[in-house]
């Protein structure tokens, strides 16, 4: 009878190790890849047909550079941050190269990523001549055993892993640096300084979000943050929570807008707490926190979210006039967009 009991549970455990391996080896996903490029008063009356193919043809750019690590069988953490990299290094976006200025002419980035199969996180903010800014944000998560690293502390720490340095005419750009003038003018009569009466300032946050063969969620979100804004001011970007969001068990987010209205909603969270508590669908969750819940809080006109699920569904929505944004799946083909209704 003890034989019989033994041999008997030897069987079950076996086939308990079997189905698990079953499992796991069924656990191959397509791969996905969706990104934005900011958003805010997008329109066809202020774009030319050459800026207009500037703006896709970058994004495509981008969306083919994650998508070959997915296709390969690279990870989602991996594809991201070479999105993101592609992103940072063009100057039409408002990250890294392209960052718009502070209130006293400078650039300071903003930058998260976090991994959707462990819940790891890394950040930075506030970084002045990082290159790639996402870069420092993953060394963060990876190489310490912080969350976020900001000014100062996070410049010597990029500098310490190797990271590449520019100087501050790569940052300049002649166009953030007339925003800034024209803001400035503007506040003369207006008055309010670092205020948050520019919504239709061109806005311009790049993020994006990806679903590996493995079926692993990773999200990541660069920024030079608002035009004009205070030196020393963070915005939800490089928050955990606010700006990025990644759990396998939901989804992964990330957000562009007017920052302080992201923080005080934790959106890219909401999402999630949505999907995990209410049962909604990644879809249904990011309309209700975009039209819903950012416009309660004031934030009509003033931003936007790319979210996707362990499936592969994802959401591009937006309250602003347009959002750079575009996807990229199994077609492997870049399918990219500027406008409210394309
Ligand atoms: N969310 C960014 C910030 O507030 C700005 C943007 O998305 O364009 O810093």
């Amino acid at each position: 009878m003890k034989y019989v009991t033994l041999l008997l549970s030897l069987i079950i455990t076996l086939g308990t190790l079997l189905s698990q391996h079953a499992l796991a080896s069924s656990r191959s996903s397509k791969a996905i890849l969706v990104i934005h490029g900011g958003a805010g008063t997008i329109s066809p009356d202020k774009m030319t047909p050459d800026k207009e193919k500037a703006y896709h043809e970058a994004l495509s750019q981008a969306l083919q550079t994650g998508y070959q690590i997915l296709h390969d069988g690279g990870t989602s953490l991996d594809a991201v941050e070479a999105t993101i990299c592609v992103l940072e290094d063009s100057p039409l976006f408002n990250a890294g190269r392209g960052s718009v200025y502070t209130s006293n002419g400078y650039n300071e980035m903003d930058a998260s990523i976090m991994e959707g199969k462990t819940l790891r996180a890394g950040a930075v903010a506030s970084v002045t001549g990082i290159k790639n800014p996402i870069r420092a944000a993953r060394k963060v998560m990876e190489q310490t055993s912080h969350v976020m690293l900001v000014g100062d502390g996070a410049v010597e720490f990029a500098r310490e892993q190797g990271l590449e340095f520019e100087d501050s005419a790569y940052f300049a750009t002649p166009q953030r640096w007339q925003e800034l003038q024209r803001i400035k003018e503007e506040e003369k009569t207006k008055g309010k300084y670092g205020s948050l009466e520019f919504p239709h300032t061109h806005l311009g946050t790049v993020g994006a979000v990806a679903l590996d063969k493995h079926g692993d969620l990773a999200a990541a979100t660069s920024t030079g943050g608002l035009t004009n804004k205070r030196w020393g001011r963070v915005g939800d970007s490089p928050i955990i929570g606010a700006g990025t969001y990644a759990d396998n068990a939901t989804c992964a987010v990330s957000c562009t807008g007017i920052g302080e209205y992201f923080i005080r909603g934790s959106y890219a969270r909401e999402v999630s707490v949505l999907m995990q508590y209410r049962g909604m669908s990644v879809d249904a969750a990011a309309k209700h926190v975009i039209h819903d819940e950012l416009v309660k809080l004031g934030g009509e006109d003033t931003g936007g979210m790319i979210a996707m699920d362990r499936h592969g569904h994802f959401a591009m929505d937006f309250n602003t006039r347009g959002m750079y944004r575009g996807y990229i799946g199994e077609d492997g083909t870049p399918h990219t967009f500027l406008y409210r209704n394309e």
